[in-house]
């Protein structure tokens, strides 16, 4: 976006991955020994050619005072304006047996050829966790034709997130595919032939994915001082406390423009709008990051597109017929409509993000009336 808008200057991109940059969110999609090239997110010489400097290395340090980065290898870099995107890291999970060599989480383009090459050798998994990337884990197993076990502290997967009802539209999805679920249940040891549960079961399992959630990489801010609240602390234009230093991403707390909570949220695509408005705003735009969070996860066929913000809702409306794989799921709270999520309605999904960007009750309304759907 920096060169989009004209910026003719010096970029610099300091990341610790090997990899050339690459879309994430396929990581977790599919385990077919060829899906990780299609992860790329530029063709090659895409960075070059833009006159962007990548540099390989773990930035150790951030002073503010002297604008400097420095990386763990000692070599220092100054900026004008810097971006802080440092992302989330898994949760380790911490029972004897974690550090099992085929034991794995998934984060990384690493992690994914971990698994890939693990799961050619294997024949049962168990998945700890069943939110997204739990269960996306688990269907991407299952299609490569292993037996899969979910176990989870959950009674219903994803219900805490996507409603009850949604949830156990998305597990029936997955038992229906042969996914065998643990519920609520946990692990307390893993052996290297073994998952063994709370109830004293022992699952069989050559490979085992630990999906229990991230925590978002803060030591740099945090040790250079920025102003941190379960995160680091962003403007509306995305500027932390510190002047020229813009926070985006899975680490970014900014006030939400639609509801005045202060929010952080792990999603692709609002790591990406913001990247583009801190860009813009790096360039001097005052450009206030005003969108509405959006992500989607994709399970077999079906396909859940979630539009909002609901972190808590008293009101939960369902419009369609669910069980069979279609439908609209409203979030409201006070009733302000806080969220839609929806299946197989992309089309109504899109207009719902219109009409929440807009604060618009009498469309979402309208569109969420058991007739209003256009399907
Ligand atoms: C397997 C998987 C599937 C996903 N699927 C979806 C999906 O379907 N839909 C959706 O909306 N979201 C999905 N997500 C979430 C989405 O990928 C993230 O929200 C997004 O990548 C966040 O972008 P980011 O730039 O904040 O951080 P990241 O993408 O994590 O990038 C941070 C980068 O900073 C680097 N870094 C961190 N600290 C340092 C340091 N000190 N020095 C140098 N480099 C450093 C890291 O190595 C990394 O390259 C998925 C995530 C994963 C892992």
């Amino acid at each position: 976006m920096l060169r989009r808008e004209g910026y003719e200057g010096r970029i610099t991109m300091l990341d610790e991955e090997t990899d050339a940059p690459y879309d994430r969110t396929v990581l977790s999609k599919s385990f077919a020994p060829d899906s990780a090239p299609k992860a790329a997110l530029r063709p090659a010489g895409f960075y070059a050619e833009h006159n962007i400097n990548i540099i390989r290395g773990k930035v150790a340090a951030l002073d503010v005072s002297s604008r400097r980065v420095r990386l763990a290898d000692g070599a220092t870099h100054a900026y004008d304006a810097l971006l802080l995107a440092t992302g989330a890291e898994p949760v380790r999970l911490d029972i004897p047996g974690h550090e099992l060599p085929h034991v794995h989480v998934l984060r990384s383009l690493a992690d994914h050829r971990a698994i890939v090459a693990g799961a050619a050798q294997a024949k049962k998994a168990v998945v700890l966790g069943a939110s997204f990337i739990g269960l996306e884990v688990a269907a991407a197993l299952r299609g490569l034709g292993l037996e899969v076990h979910v176990v989870a502290p959950d009674e219903v997967p994803l219900a805490k997130v996507l409603g009850p009802e949604l949830g156990a539209m998305v597990h029936r999805r997955h038992q229906e595919k042969g996914i065998h679920f643990h519920l609520p249940q946990t692990a307390t040891s893993i052996e290297a032939e073994a998952v063994v549960l709370k109830n004293g079961e022992r699952l069989p399992a050559d490979l085992v994915v630990v999906g229990i959630g991230v925590r978002p990489r803060l030591a740099l801010a945090e040790a250079a001082g920025l102003t941190m609240d379960k995160g680091v602390l962003v403007n509306e234009f995305l500027q932390t406390s510190s002047p020229g230093i813009y926070a985006a991403g899975d680490i970014a707390r900014w006030p939400d423009a639609h509801t005045g909570a202060s929010i952080r949220v792990e999603h692709w695509v609002v790591a990406q709008r913001q990247g583009q408005t801190a860009a813009r705003n790096m360039l001097g735009h005052q450009e206030q990051f005003d969108a509405v969070p959006f992500f989607w996860s994709k399970h077999y066929n079906v396909s859940v597109r979630y539009v909002g913000h609901a972190e808590k809702w008293d009101e939960l409306t369902t419009h369609g017929p669910l069980a069979e794989r279609q439908g609209n799921v409203a979030f409201r709270q006070n009733d302000k409509t806080l969220a839609v999520a929806s299946v197989q309605r992309d089309v109504d999904n899109l207009k719902a993000e219109v009409a929440l960007e807009a604060n618009d009750e009498a469309a979402l309304a309208k569109l969420l009336h058991p007739s209003g759907s256009l399907h």
